[in-house]
């Protein structure tokens, strides 16, 4: 389903140059969880935005389901993100100026696959019964969380990338939030790939990738 090979990043910093990815290869399949594991700085998150086209390889190669993406234009890799990609962002991003109905609602409607029923058993399923109306300010870090998850998976993607989506959660709320998340995407058959700090978590999933040196093990 999603295949990397020997992805290398550079960032150019203020004084020289970075090199964070440097020859990263991995396959990750329909149905399967990876967690991704690495100390702090070690790339994690940019490897993450590169399998989700959230940014741009300097080199390897990127591809899904056999076909090339690291090369596509702006346009190809943001059609490719509504359609076909959910992300959980460590930051949560939700848009401040929405309801909880419409972030969920937003990829699925810009996608053209708003299913008001599926949405309706996502809101249940995430606990949001009766918070619909309600902006991101005025729920809780947890709703928040799942408010994010429940976007990421609204359009029923084929992939899905989740950043320490509980990094910032009490253990209790951490382990219900990952019980949902594991279920629903086990439920849409999505491939999973998800960034964790936490060796409890990391086992839970199928597979574990270890991040160091700018190589995976
Ligand atoms: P992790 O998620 O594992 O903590 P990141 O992928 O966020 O690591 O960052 C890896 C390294 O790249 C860090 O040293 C970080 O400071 C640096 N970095 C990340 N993004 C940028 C950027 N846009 N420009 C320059 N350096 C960056
Ligand atoms: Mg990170």
């Amino acid at each position: 389903m999603l295949d990397a090979h020997d992805l290398r990043k550079t960032y150019q910093t203020g004084d020289g140059s970075l090199t964070v990815l440097d020859g990263v290869s991995l396959s990750v399949a329909r149905g399967e969880s990876v967690a991704l594991t690495g100390e702090s700085g070690s790339g994690k998150s940019t490897l993450l935005h590169l399998l989700g086209c959230l940014d741009t390889p300097d080199g390897g190669r990127l591809s899904l389901d056999g076909s090339r993406i690291d090369d596509l234009d702006d346009a190809g890799r943001a059609r490719l993100r509504r359609d076909r990609i959910g992300v959980v962002f460590q930051s949560l991003n939700l848009i401040p100026s929405l309801t909880v109905a419409q972030n969920l609602a937003f990829q699925a409607r810009l996608a053209g696959r708003h299913d008001p029923d599926w949405q309706q058993r996502l809101t249940r399923r995430l606990g949001l019964d009766g918070l619909g109306q309600r902006f991101p300010e005025q729920l809780s870090g947890g709703q928040q969380q799942r408010v994010a998850i429940g976007r990421a998976i609204a359009n029923r993607p084929d992939l899905v990338l989740a950043d320490e989506p509980t990094g910032n959660l009490d253990e209790t709320t951490a382990a219900r939030v990952m019980d949902l998340l594991l279920e629903l995407v086990d439920e849409t058959g999505a491939a999973f790939l998800m960034v964790t700090h936490s060796d409890v978590l990391a086992a839970r999933l199928s597979r574990r990738l270890h991040l160091s040196g700018g190589r995976l093990a």
